[in-house]
Protein backbone atom coordinates (compact mmCIF):
# COMPACT_ATOMS: atom_id res chain seq x y z
CA UNK A 1 0.00 0.00 0.00
CA UNK A 2 1.17 3.51 -0.90
CA UNK A 3 1.92 6.33 1.82
CA UNK A 4 -0.30 8.90 1.51
CA UNK A 5 0.93 12.14 1.76
CA UNK A 6 -1.47 13.96 3.64
CA UNK A 7 -1.35 17.73 2.43
CA UNK A 8 -4.48 18.58 5.36
CA UNK A 9 -2.09 17.80 8.13
CA UNK A 10 1.31 19.06 6.71
CA UNK A 11 -0.98 22.37 6.16
CA UNK A 12 -2.46 22.63 9.46
CA UNK A 13 1.10 22.32 10.79
CA UNK A 14 2.23 24.72 8.67
CA UNK A 15 -0.69 27.32 9.69
CA UNK A 16 -0.14 26.43 13.09
CA UNK A 17 4.01 27.60 12.85
CA UNK A 18 2.56 30.87 11.49
CA UNK A 19 0.31 31.74 13.71
CA UNK A 20 3.08 32.15 16.53
CA UNK A 21 5.21 33.06 14.10
CA UNK A 22 2.48 36.27 13.19
CA UNK A 23 1.97 37.22 17.13
CA UNK A 24 5.72 37.23 17.50
CA UNK A 25 5.64 39.96 14.47
CA UNK A 26 2.72 41.73 16.37
CA UNK A 27 4.95 42.00 19.79
CA UNK A 28 7.98 42.57 18.65
CA UNK A 29 7.42 44.84 15.20
CA UNK A 30 4.04 45.90 15.33
CA UNK A 31 3.26 44.49 11.92
CA UNK A 32 0.10 42.50 11.22
CA UNK A 33 0.57 40.60 7.98
CA UNK A 34 -2.07 42.21 5.21
CA UNK A 35 -3.56 40.37 1.89
CA UNK A 36 -5.89 41.76 -0.51
CA UNK A 37 -7.61 40.12 -2.48
CA UNK A 38 -9.58 40.83 -5.66
CA UNK A 39 -13.02 38.60 -7.14
CA UNK A 40 -14.36 39.90 -10.15
CA UNK A 41 -17.36 38.49 -11.55
CA UNK A 42 -19.48 35.36 -10.16
CA UNK A 43 -17.71 31.96 -10.91
CA UNK A 44 -18.41 29.61 -8.34
CA UNK A 45 -15.22 28.11 -7.83
CA UNK A 46 -13.47 31.41 -7.92
CA UNK A 47 -15.91 32.75 -4.81
CA UNK A 48 -14.82 29.48 -3.24
CA UNK A 49 -11.58 30.24 -3.47
CA UNK A 50 -11.53 33.57 -2.34
CA UNK A 51 -13.63 32.68 0.72
CA UNK A 52 -11.07 30.03 1.91
CA UNK A 53 -8.05 32.30 1.30
CA UNK A 54 -9.57 34.81 3.28
CA UNK A 55 -10.72 32.52 6.22
CA UNK A 56 -7.25 30.94 6.26
CA UNK A 57 -5.86 34.54 6.52
CA UNK A 58 -8.37 35.16 9.97
CA UNK A 59 -7.31 31.96 11.39
CA UNK A 60 -3.23 32.74 11.52
CA UNK A 61 -3.99 36.13 12.46
CA UNK A 62 -3.86 38.22 9.55
CA UNK A 63 -5.53 41.59 8.71
CA UNK A 64 -7.88 40.42 4.76
CA UNK A 65 -9.51 42.42 3.04
CA UNK A 66 -11.85 41.03 -0.23
CA UNK A 67 -13.00 43.19 -3.01
CA UNK A 68 -16.01 41.76 -5.22
CA UNK A 69 -16.24 43.18 -8.27
CA UNK A 70 -19.35 42.76 -10.96
CA UNK A 71 -18.61 40.87 -13.71
CA UNK A 72 -18.59 43.80 -16.31
CA UNK A 73 -15.64 46.18 -14.52
CA UNK A 74 -13.49 47.62 -16.46
CA UNK A 75 -9.90 46.92 -16.60
CA UNK A 76 -9.23 50.90 -15.68
CA UNK A 77 -11.34 50.48 -12.46
CA UNK A 78 -9.62 46.97 -11.28
CA UNK A 79 -6.01 49.04 -11.95
CA UNK A 80 -7.16 51.54 -9.44
CA UNK A 81 -7.62 49.17 -6.96
CA UNK A 82 -4.11 47.66 -7.31
CA UNK A 83 -2.56 50.82 -7.37
CA UNK A 84 -4.10 51.92 -3.90
CA UNK A 85 -2.98 48.78 -2.40
CA UNK A 86 0.71 48.80 -3.95
CA UNK A 87 0.67 52.05 -2.41
CA UNK A 88 -1.33 51.08 1.63
CA UNK A 89 1.65 50.14 3.78
CA UNK A 90 -0.86 47.64 6.09
CA UNK A 91 -1.37 45.12 2.85
CA UNK A 92 1.75 43.32 2.40
CA UNK A 93 0.07 40.91 -0.61
CA UNK A 94 -2.00 41.68 -3.15
CA UNK A 95 -4.01 38.45 -5.23
CA UNK A 96 -6.03 38.81 -7.70
CA UNK A 97 -8.06 35.64 -8.21
CA UNK A 98 -7.96 34.23 -11.94
CA UNK A 99 -9.59 34.14 -14.46
CA UNK A 100 -10.93 38.14 -14.68
CA UNK A 101 -13.21 38.47 -17.44
CA UNK A 102 -13.01 38.62 -20.81
CA UNK A 103 -12.73 42.47 -20.88
CA UNK A 104 -9.78 42.44 -18.64
CA UNK A 105 -6.19 42.01 -19.73
CA UNK A 106 -4.63 39.54 -17.39
CA UNK A 107 -1.45 40.59 -18.08
CA UNK A 108 -1.38 44.14 -17.66
CA UNK A 109 -3.30 43.21 -14.21
CA UNK A 110 -0.46 41.14 -13.09
CA UNK A 111 1.96 43.50 -14.10
CA UNK A 112 0.76 46.27 -12.20
CA UNK A 113 1.06 44.28 -8.88
CA UNK A 114 3.70 45.66 -7.18
CA UNK A 115 6.19 42.35 -7.18
CA UNK A 116 6.99 43.15 -3.44
CA UNK A 117 3.47 42.20 -2.68
CA UNK A 118 3.32 39.59 -5.76
CA UNK A 119 2.51 37.00 -2.92
CA UNK A 120 0.79 34.65 -6.02
CA UNK A 121 4.51 34.62 -7.52
CA UNK A 122 3.08 35.62 -11.20
CA UNK A 123 4.53 38.89 -11.79
CA UNK A 124 7.49 38.43 -14.39
CA UNK A 125 9.75 40.34 -12.14
CA UNK A 126 9.28 37.46 -9.55
CA UNK A 127 8.86 34.55 -12.42
CA UNK A 128 12.20 35.73 -13.63
CA UNK A 129 13.74 35.43 -10.57
CA UNK A 130 12.46 31.85 -10.10
CA UNK A 131 13.85 30.98 -13.67
CA UNK A 132 17.74 32.76 -12.37
CA UNK A 133 17.40 31.09 -9.02
CA UNK A 134 17.56 34.65 -7.37
CA UNK A 135 14.90 35.61 -4.39
CA UNK A 136 11.62 36.12 -4.97
CA UNK A 137 8.05 34.95 -4.79
CA UNK A 138 7.27 31.21 -5.80
CA UNK A 139 3.98 30.18 -7.01
CA UNK A 140 2.13 29.18 -3.78
CA UNK A 141 0.89 25.48 -5.62
CA UNK A 142 4.59 24.58 -6.77
CA UNK A 143 5.76 25.41 -3.38
CA UNK A 144 3.36 23.39 -1.61
CA UNK A 145 4.54 20.55 -4.17
CA UNK A 146 8.41 20.74 -3.24
CA UNK A 147 7.13 20.98 0.57
CA UNK A 148 5.45 17.89 0.44
CA UNK A 149 8.11 16.18 -1.12
CA UNK A 150 10.75 17.84 1.49
CA UNK A 151 8.64 16.18 4.04
CA UNK A 152 7.72 12.74 2.14
CA UNK A 153 10.43 11.93 -0.21
CA UNK A 154 13.45 13.51 0.83
CA UNK A 155 15.92 14.97 -1.28
CA UNK A 156 14.99 14.73 -5.27
CA UNK A 157 18.75 15.34 -6.34
CA UNK A 158 19.56 13.15 -9.27
CA UNK A 159 15.51 11.95 -9.47
CA UNK A 160 13.71 12.29 -12.49
CA UNK A 161 10.19 13.89 -12.24
CA UNK A 162 7.74 13.95 -14.94
CA UNK A 163 5.35 16.84 -14.75
CA UNK A 164 2.24 16.26 -16.80
CA UNK A 165 1.05 20.05 -17.76
CA UNK A 166 3.07 23.37 -18.69
CA UNK A 167 0.59 26.08 -17.39
CA UNK A 168 2.26 29.40 -16.19
CA UNK A 169 0.83 28.83 -12.77
CA UNK A 170 1.91 25.24 -12.02
CA UNK A 171 3.86 23.27 -14.80
CA UNK A 172 6.30 25.43 -15.82
CA UNK A 173 7.32 27.21 -12.51
CA UNK A 174 7.59 23.74 -10.97
CA UNK A 175 10.05 22.71 -13.27
CA UNK A 176 11.98 25.38 -12.84
CA UNK A 177 11.48 24.98 -8.71
CA UNK A 178 13.01 21.37 -9.71
CA UNK A 179 15.67 22.64 -11.43
CA UNK A 180 17.36 24.39 -8.58
CA UNK A 181 20.93 23.21 -8.23
CA UNK A 182 20.00 22.36 -4.32
CA UNK A 183 20.60 20.15 -2.44
CA UNK A 184 16.37 19.56 -1.97
CA UNK A 185 15.37 20.37 -5.66
CA UNK A 186 18.43 19.31 -8.41
CA UNK A 187 15.88 17.13 -9.76
CA UNK A 188 15.95 15.90 -13.84
CA UNK A 189 12.82 16.99 -15.05
CA UNK A 190 10.55 16.55 -17.83
CA UNK A 191 7.70 18.41 -18.75
CA UNK A 192 4.87 17.02 -21.18
CA UNK A 193 1.82 18.75 -22.84
CA UNK A 194 -0.94 17.66 -25.29
CA UNK A 195 1.89 17.13 -27.80
CA UNK A 196 2.93 14.33 -26.27
CA UNK A 197 1.66 11.05 -28.64
CA UNK A 198 2.53 8.61 -26.21
CA UNK A 199 2.06 10.28 -23.07
CA UNK A 200 2.82 6.87 -21.10
CA UNK A 201 6.03 6.11 -22.77
CA UNK A 202 6.86 9.60 -20.58
CA UNK A 203 5.18 8.99 -17.48
CA UNK A 204 6.55 5.29 -16.98
CA UNK A 205 9.78 6.80 -16.63
CA UNK A 206 9.06 8.81 -13.32
CA UNK A 207 10.69 8.40 -10.19
CA UNK A 208 7.66 11.06 -9.05
CA UNK A 209 4.95 11.91 -11.34
CA UNK A 210 3.14 15.32 -10.71
CA UNK A 211 -0.02 15.27 -12.69
CA UNK A 212 -1.64 19.18 -13.54
CA UNK A 213 -3.92 18.40 -16.78
CA UNK A 214 -6.96 19.52 -15.38
CA UNK A 215 -8.86 15.91 -16.92
CA UNK A 216 -10.61 14.24 -14.28
CA UNK A 217 -8.82 10.76 -14.17
CA UNK A 218 -6.56 10.87 -17.48
CA UNK A 219 -3.90 9.16 -15.06
CA UNK A 220 -4.04 5.47 -14.89
CA UNK A 221 -1.63 2.66 -13.42
CA UNK A 222 -0.67 2.27 -17.43
CA UNK A 223 1.12 5.59 -16.76
CA UNK A 224 2.66 5.00 -13.33
CA UNK A 225 5.73 3.14 -12.95
CA UNK A 226 5.77 0.34 -9.82
CA UNK A 227 7.12 2.64 -6.32
CA UNK A 228 6.90 5.96 -8.33
CA UNK A 229 5.84 8.74 -5.87
CA UNK A 230 2.68 10.42 -7.40
CA UNK A 231 1.62 13.87 -6.73
CA UNK A 232 -2.27 14.75 -8.06
CA UNK A 233 -2.94 18.38 -8.63
CA UNK A 234 -5.96 18.76 -10.47
CA UNK A 235 -9.32 19.62 -8.61
CA UNK A 236 -12.05 18.94 -11.55
CA UNK A 237 -15.50 19.39 -10.18
CA UNK A 238 -17.56 16.23 -11.57
CA UNK A 239 -20.88 15.15 -11.06
CA UNK A 240 -21.22 11.93 -9.13
CA UNK A 241 -23.32 9.63 -11.64
CA UNK A 242 -24.55 7.30 -8.25
CA UNK A 243 -25.38 10.38 -5.82
CA UNK A 244 -26.48 12.80 -8.96
CA UNK A 245 -24.28 15.40 -7.08
CA UNK A 246 -20.86 17.35 -7.74
CA UNK A 247 -18.06 15.55 -6.28
CA UNK A 248 -13.87 17.07 -6.39
CA UNK A 249 -11.59 14.68 -7.94
CA UNK A 250 -8.10 14.72 -9.39
CA UNK A 251 -6.38 14.10 -12.57
CA UNK A 252 -5.27 10.70 -11.30
CA UNK A 253 -7.74 7.62 -10.81
CA UNK A 254 -6.72 7.18 -7.29
CA UNK A 255 -7.95 3.36 -6.82
CA UNK A 256 -6.00 2.25 -9.72
CA UNK A 257 -2.82 3.83 -9.41
CA UNK A 258 -2.56 3.60 -5.43
CA UNK A 259 -1.60 -0.24 -5.35
CA UNK A 260 1.61 0.56 -7.75
CA UNK A 261 2.53 3.34 -6.44
CA UNK A 262 5.06 4.19 -3.38
CA UNK A 263 3.41 7.44 -1.83
CA UNK A 264 0.56 9.35 -3.55
CA UNK A 265 -1.50 12.38 -2.44
CA UNK A 266 -5.14 12.28 -2.67
CA UNK A 267 -7.81 14.59 -4.13
CA UNK A 268 -9.20 16.54 -1.73
CA UNK A 269 -6.80 16.99 0.92
CA UNK A 270 -3.22 16.50 -0.95
CA UNK A 271 -1.93 19.33 -3.06
CA UNK A 272 -4.98 21.61 -2.39
CA UNK A 273 -4.29 22.83 1.00
CA UNK A 274 -0.79 23.35 0.38
CA UNK A 275 -1.38 26.18 -1.47
CA UNK A 276 -3.27 28.26 0.69
CA UNK A 277 -0.60 27.42 3.25
CA UNK A 278 2.40 28.34 1.21
CA UNK A 279 0.32 31.43 0.21
CA UNK A 280 0.15 32.46 3.88
CA UNK A 281 3.42 31.75 4.41
CA UNK A 282 4.50 34.01 0.95
CA UNK A 283 2.23 37.45 2.89
CA UNK A 284 4.21 37.00 5.85
CA UNK A 285 7.43 37.23 3.88
CA UNK A 286 6.18 40.25 2.06
CA UNK A 287 5.54 41.41 5.60
CA UNK A 288 8.55 41.23 7.77
CA UNK A 289 10.35 42.16 4.35
CA UNK A 290 12.31 39.20 4.18
CA UNK A 291 11.64 38.18 0.77
CA UNK A 292 14.28 40.06 -1.19
CA UNK A 293 16.99 39.23 1.11
CA UNK A 294 17.50 42.51 3.00
CA UNK A 295 17.13 44.93 -0.98
P1 LIG B 1 -4.26 24.46 -17.55
O1 LIG B 1 -5.50 24.08 -18.26
O2 LIG B 1 -3.78 25.86 -17.61
O3 LIG B 1 -3.07 23.51 -18.08
C1 LIG B 1 -3.24 22.16 -18.27
C2 LIG B 1 -1.99 21.57 -18.86
O4 LIG B 1 -2.16 20.16 -18.99
C3 LIG B 1 -1.66 22.13 -20.24
O5 LIG B 1 -0.29 22.39 -20.35
C4 LIG B 1 -2.08 20.99 -21.19
O6 LIG B 1 -1.30 20.91 -22.35
C5 LIG B 1 -1.83 19.77 -20.30
N1 LIG B 1 -2.69 18.66 -20.70
C6 LIG B 1 -4.04 18.60 -20.69
N2 LIG B 1 -4.47 17.41 -21.15
C7 LIG B 1 -3.37 16.70 -21.48
C8 LIG B 1 -3.15 15.41 -22.03
N3 LIG B 1 -4.16 14.61 -22.33
N4 LIG B 1 -1.89 15.01 -22.23
C9 LIG B 1 -0.85 15.80 -21.93
N5 LIG B 1 -0.99 17.05 -21.40
C10 LIG B 1 -2.23 17.49 -21.19
O7 LIG B 1 -4.46 23.98 -16.06
P2 LIG B 1 -3.77 24.44 -14.67
O8 LIG B 1 -2.31 24.17 -14.71
O9 LIG B 1 -4.25 25.77 -14.30
O10 LIG B 1 -4.47 23.41 -13.68
C11 LIG B 1 -4.33 22.01 -13.84
C12 LIG B 1 -5.19 21.33 -12.81
O11 LIG B 1 -4.69 21.65 -11.52
C13 LIG B 1 -6.66 21.77 -12.80
O12 LIG B 1 -7.46 20.67 -12.44
C14 LIG B 1 -6.70 22.82 -11.71
O13 LIG B 1 -8.00 22.94 -11.14
C15 LIG B 1 -5.72 22.24 -10.73
N6 LIG B 1 -5.11 23.23 -9.85
C16 LIG B 1 -5.01 22.86 -8.55
C17 LIG B 1 -4.40 23.68 -7.65
C18 LIG B 1 -4.27 23.22 -6.25
O14 LIG B 1 -4.15 24.04 -5.37
N7 LIG B 1 -4.27 21.91 -6.01
C19 LIG B 1 -3.90 25.00 -8.02
C20 LIG B 1 -3.95 25.25 -9.46
C21 LIG B 1 -4.57 24.38 -10.32
P3 LIG B 1 -1.27 22.08 -23.47
O15 LIG B 1 -0.41 23.16 -22.89
O16 LIG B 1 -0.64 21.45 -24.65
O17 LIG B 1 -2.69 22.50 -23.67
Amino acid sequence: MALLIDGRSVAAELRAQLRSAVERLWHERRIRPGLALLLVGDNPASQVYVRSKAKACQEVGFYSLVEHLPADTSQARVLEYIERWNEREDIHGILVQLPLPRQIDEQEVLLRIDPRKDVDGFHPENVGRLVLGLPGFVPCTPAGILELLRRYVGSLSGKHVVIVGRSAIVGKPLANLLLQKTPQANAIVTVCHTGASDLASFTRQADVLVAAMGVPGAIGAEHVREGAVVIDVGINRIVDPATGKERLVGDVRFEEVEPKASAITPVPGGVGPMTIAMLLWNTYRAATGQVWDGQ
